[in-house]
């Protein structure tokens, strides 16, 4: 299945946010947008709009265009961004209004793009909103030189409903070229470099990637945030698709995945979705699933306001193993855990290798490759003569410290590399189609089966822990050593 980038959008282009009200485009849209605006990676000529159902008035507007921006940001250059932005008010669901933003938007193009533009239509609301807003764009909207359709996760609730959407997504007239899903784990600068570390060092680090080598591996993504404010959508949708399906995944394929034949935007595609392909849907008895409670300062998810049914059984912590059926990886665990409310901010992958039959020095415990991709680290854990007259065994790290290393290097936002990559027509960073249906055939059968009529109630862990002990038990089973 091949998705052909449309090329890029040089000049003239107006940017829509829809849900500009909202959480993502205060937090990550519109500071992304100022940041490829500051750095002259915005093309001529663009105009960016805001448009949701509430009633701002600029100054409210102008609040939620910068709210999410650094106090040290250069006051010039805010003023500037504030110059090329408009907010239109209107519904998601209705023609007139979308007639009405059409409108709104050819007199901007009249103004200050020769009549024209390129256009990027950029999703930031409630996965219920999608297909109405695919629907009507293209209804009334369709009018640039390019048209591009940028939807947030989750894409759907499971297989079924995943491909209804992108069936009326499609019906409506959008093409796959045109549709750009956004997993912004992809743009995530050491998630990225997940690929030139193996594959820029292939005798060195990717020859280590196989089933003789390696014992199992972790792929952990940690919250000290619980859920507070957001019980709304996070009781609809949960752990599951709030991160393993989608964020877990991506960073399991860019280490698990084999060689791509170039660096073609369907060749990388191609090798991830083989690996997919490989892995069976995970089993009931196969996952840990949680939710915190209180713990005497915080309140638990069942406490919270916004969280309206009481007995609710989303979880908010998700273990699962995941196996790959292929010669590479056959029989080493994938173990694949998120929490939210845990005691540590965390996304960690750690590799960890099998040990000799017949050590020479009895104390020496696994090797591990650690990937800290919030601190942007790398690190080996490797076993060292304990520097004294004795010797002995210790266990330091062999690190590579990007920060340090790279001082001064400027990495973009994981949603400013995305960004800009919806304005080159690159699909390779987003989520192709069979791509999407692998993720969701891997966890609907255990999606099915939280959610059913019989399913059990997740176990309990406290607001701020180490997870549930489930959890650690869990991963001894599978044979992951915690180090
Ligand atoms: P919000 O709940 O903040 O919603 C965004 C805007 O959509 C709101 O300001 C509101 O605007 C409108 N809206 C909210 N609820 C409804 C509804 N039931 N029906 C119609 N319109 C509604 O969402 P977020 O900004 O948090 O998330 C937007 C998208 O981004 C979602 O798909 C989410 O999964 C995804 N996402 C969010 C992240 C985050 O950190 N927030 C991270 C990654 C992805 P108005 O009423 O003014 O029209």
């Amino acid at each position: 299945m091949s998705v052909k980038s449309q090329g890029e959008a040089k000049e003239k282009t107006l940017i829509v946010v829809f849900g500009a009200s909202g959480d993502l485009a205060q937090k990550m849209t519109f500071p992304s947008l100022f940041g490829l605006f500051k750095d002259g990676f915005l093309p001529p000529k663009t105009h960016i709009v805001g448009y949701a159902r509430s009633d701002l008035e600029r100054k409210k507007f102008e609040e939620q265009l910068t709210g999410g921006l650094d106090e040290k940001e250069s006051k010039d250059k805010i003023e500037e961004f504030k110059k090329i932005s408009t907010y239109v008010q209107g519904a998601y669901d209705e023609d007139d209004a979308f007639k009405n933003l059409e409108s709104e938007l050819q007199q901007m193009a009249d103004k200050d793009l020769d009549g024209e533009s390129h256009r990027i239509y950029y999703l930031a609301v409630p996965p219920s909103q999608f297909t109405s807003l695919a629907d009507k764009l293209h209804k009334n909207n369709y009018k640039g030189i390019t048209n591009r359709l940028v939807i947030e996760k989750p894409f759907g609730k499971d297989s079924a409903s995943a491909k209804e959407m992108m069936e009326a997504i499609t019906k409506d007239g959008w093409k796959q070229e045109e549709i750009y899903r956004i997993d912004h784990f992809i743009g995530d600068e050491m998630a990225r470099s997940i690929m030139q570390l193996r594959f820029a060092n292939e005798l060195l680090i990717d020859s280590l990637f196989n089933k003789d080598k390696v014992a199992s591996v972790l792929i952990e993504l940690k919250e000290t945030f619980g859920c507070e404010g957001r019980g709304g959508y996070f009781d609809e949708f949960g752990i599951i698709r709030d991160v393993l399906q989608n964020h877990s995944m991506q960073l399991l394929t860019f280490l698990t995945m084999d060689k791509p034949e170039s660096l073609e935007e369907d060749h990388i595609r191609d090798e991830k979705v083989k690996v997919l392909k490989a892995i069976k849907p995970i089993k009931n008895d196969e996952a840990v699933m949680g939710q915190y409670i209180g713990n005497g300062d915080k309140e638990g998810y069942l406490e919270d306001e916004t969280v309206e049914n009481k007995e609710s059984k989303t979880a908010t912590f998700g273990e699962v193993v995941l196996r790959i059926d292929n010669d590479r990886w056959q029989g080493v665990p994938f173990l694949l855990k998120a929490g939210k409310a845990i005691e540590e901010d965390a996304l960690r992958i750690v590799i960890q290798f099998k040990q000799p039959e017949k050590p020479l020095y009895p104390s020496e415990e696994p090797n591990e490759l650690v990937i800290e991709l919030y601190e942007k680290k790398v690190y080996f854990k490797i076993n060292s003569k304990k520097p004294s007259m004795e010797g002995g065994i210790v266990r330091p790290e062999m690190i590579l410290d990007y920060e340090n290393k790279f001082d001064g290097l400027d990495a973009p936002q994981p949603y400013e590399f995305v960004i800009r990559e919806v304005l080159k027509g690159n699909q390779k960073s987003f989520v192709r189609e069979d791509e999407l249906e692998e993720e969701w055939r891997i966890f609907t059968p255990l999606l099915h089966f939280c959610e059913g009529k019989d399913s059990p109630k997740p176990v309990e862990y406290k607001y701020g822990s180490n997870g549930p002990k489930e959890s650690l038990e869990f991963d001894k089973k599978l044979g992951f050593v915690p180090t």
